[in-house]
């Protein structure tokens, strides 16, 4: 058994600084099997941050052996204090206690044989610190969005793998680099505001960022300011929105855009509309809504097929868009129909001119691949002016629809005021 021989005033001033540590503190005998392995070891001794530490009471352990207080325990302990006890060896080592959900930083010692001293700390705290650390790293170097640590000056401090990949500048190039020269100068008068708000409560914006060669790409910033070691840092990360802007830039033209004749469709036409007549409003100048329907299309559909007929509405979106100005605009409402705003100087004139150029340039038929003819075609045309016919949209296309309806009731290939 274990036995020291001291003073009683020792034993116990000895004792209080070993229930004053900091530590925690047990002696231990091993237990060995017949054949000299360790299988088990016993309490002799412990200390009230053992207790603290362990959650174990000492009470309930002096005397036991570890596999009657947990009888889960892994085996590592048993044999690395086991070969401690029996070579005299010391030993420091770290190591996660299951049972006890725990870090340890052990010293281990042995003073006689088949005894053994542990004195341990619990580095849980400072694990779950590292591992937390370490998790941050992986994050920041595996996300797809670049990365920037930012100074308060400007000055780029730290980037991940995306950064690098964004910009093309290896990762040294990039910390020597300030952020203004990564973003586009057109983007400059936003930066004082946005880098307030970062500091602030945090932001999220688009802007315009520039590769290592000069060539830019649409990019979606998330910025926020925070305090590192007293010094303020910003965390810009940074997702390239090429393909989202390529998107919604689709999404724009289809939303605005014919598809078959690649020129501005009904929606556009609308708010082209309501846009112009205010514009001449206040310009005080007219406005002529040319409203045209191409004569007998149907027959183009039944006579040569349907995509005869596609090419036929192709061809007078090509044509006609040829003949106008650029202040003008063209348009397709739909199957046979078009429309031409054309902001005015002198009503006829400048309205004939056009009509007679669009005539004109429909006039040459129009060759059919799939049936390798030439099919001729006549339209219709309504003409309605701002402010002479109608002061506002929806009258002002009434009356240019029924103006067409007119020249077409007549005779067709003709044109018509209300
Ligand atoms: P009208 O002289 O009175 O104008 O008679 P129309 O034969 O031209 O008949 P209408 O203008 O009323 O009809 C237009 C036709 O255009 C109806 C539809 O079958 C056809 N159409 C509509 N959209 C398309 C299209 O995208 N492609 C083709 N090929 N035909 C279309
Ligand atoms: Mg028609």
């Amino acid at each position: 058994m274990y036995e020291r021989v001291m003073c009683s005033n020792c034993k116990e001033s000895l004792q209080n600084i070993i229930d004053a540590m900091y530590e925690g503190y047990a002696v231990h005998e091993i237990i060995c099997d017949n054949n000299g392995i360790p299988i088990d070891y016993r309490y002799i001794e412990a200390n009230l941050a053992f207790e603290k530490i362990t959650g174990f009471k000492r009470k309930d352990i002096i005397g036991k052996t570890i596999k009657e207080v947990s009888p889960e325990i892994d085996s590592f302990w048993i044999d690395t204090y086991g070969e401690v006890a029996l070579t005299g060896k010391p030993r420091n080592f770290e190591n996660y206690d299951e049972l006890l959900d725990k870090y340890f930083r052990v010293s281990v010692f042995s003073h006689k044989k088949g005894i053994f001293t542990t004195i341990f700390t619990d580095i849980s705290e400072n694990k779950i610190i590292e591992e937390t650390l370490e998790k941050h790293k992986l994050l920041v170097e595996s996300a797809q969005d670049a990365i920037l640590y930012v100074k308060d000056n400007g000055i780029i401090i730290d980037a991940n793998k995306s950064a690098i990949r964004f910009y093309q500048y290896t990762y040294e190039e990039l910390l020597n680099l300030s952020i203004h020269d990564i973003r586009h100068p057109s983007t400059r008068d936003k930066f004082e505001q946005q880098i307030k708000q970062a500091d602030e409560s945090g932001i999220i914006f688009e802007s315009i960022h520039v590769r290592k060669d000069g060539s830019i790409f649409p990019v979606e910033v998330s910025a926020k300011g925070t305090i590192i070691r007293n010094g303020r840092v910003r965390i810009h990360i940074i997702r390239n929105i090429t393909e989202r802007k390529m998107t919604e830039e689709k999404i724009t033209y289809l939303a605005n855009y014919d598809s078959l004749t690649g020129i501005p469709n009904r929606a556009y036409l609308m708010h082209e509309l309501d846009i112009s007549i205010e514009r001449a409003r206040r310009g005080a100048y007219k406005l002529a809504v040319i409203f045209f329907d191409i004569d007998k299309f149907k027959s183009i559909n039944d006579t040569y097929g349907h995509d005869a007929g596609d090419k036929v509405l192709k061809t007078v979106a090509e044509r006609v868009q040829d003949k106008i100005r650029k202040v003008d605009t063209l348009g397709r409402l739909g199957g046979d129909e078009f429309i031409i705003i054309q902001p005015l100087i002198e009503k006829d004139e400048d309205v004939l001119a056009l009509i007679n150029r669009v005539f004109k340039a429909l006039d040459e038929p129009i060759f059919v691949e799939s049936s390798e003819l030439k099919v001729s075609i006549s339209i219709s045309i309504g003409i309605s002016v701002y402010p002479d016919d109608a002061k506002d949209m929806s009258t002002l296309l009434s009356n240019a629809d029924h103006a067409m309806y007119g020249a077409k009731k007549e005779s067709g290939n003709s044109y018509k005021f209300p």
